[in-house]
């Protein structure tokens, strides 16, 4: 699956979610405590391929999943950039010190499974916006190459 496609279809998701939550009337802090791991697990098992196994994406005691990807991702794929030859289709816009890279053929790709940016209850409600793809908004880029 490309980037946008997941895109897309993530925000989707996310919206069917949300419009749900609202129509029972959950507040702003009920929605993202509803987007802890263990519930969506166990709520909105097609929210995330993981969550088949009951398998978390970074290994941290509390992990919400409402601002999954993050809003300082930046990918295009056709590639942002080329880099000593290689094309490159993600990258950190913050440069994390916590992000790495990784090469899937021969394209490289950004690895955030060390970060734990997005996923903490600060930063959600900090960034909080119903609408997934206005906190993602930047996340697509035009390529350079
Ligand atoms: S490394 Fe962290 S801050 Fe950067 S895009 Fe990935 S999750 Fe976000």
């Amino acid at each position: 699956m490309s980037y946008f496609s997941w895109f897309v279809e993530h925000d989707q998701k996310h919206h069917h979610i949300i419009q749900k939550l609202k129509e029972q009337g959950l507040s702003q802090n009920e929605i993202i405590h509803y987007f802890i791991f263990e519930n969506m697990v166990e709520k909105e098992p097609d929210f995330c391929l993981l969550y088949t196994n009951k398998q978390k994406c970074h290994n941290l005691k509390y992990l919400n999943c409402y601002m999954c990807a993050c809003p300082y991702f930046r990918f295009n794929d056709e590639g942002i950039e080329e880099k000593e030859g290689v094309l490159v289709k993600s990258l950190c816009s913050i440069n994390s010190k916590k992000a790495s890279r990784f090469m899937y053929e021969g394209v490289e790709h950004l690895d955030c499974s060390k970060c734990s940016v997005p996923h903490t209850k600060a930063f959600i409600q900090k960034h909080f916006d119903e609408a997934w793809h206005k906190i993602m908004k930047d996340c697509v880029t035009f390529p350079k190459v």
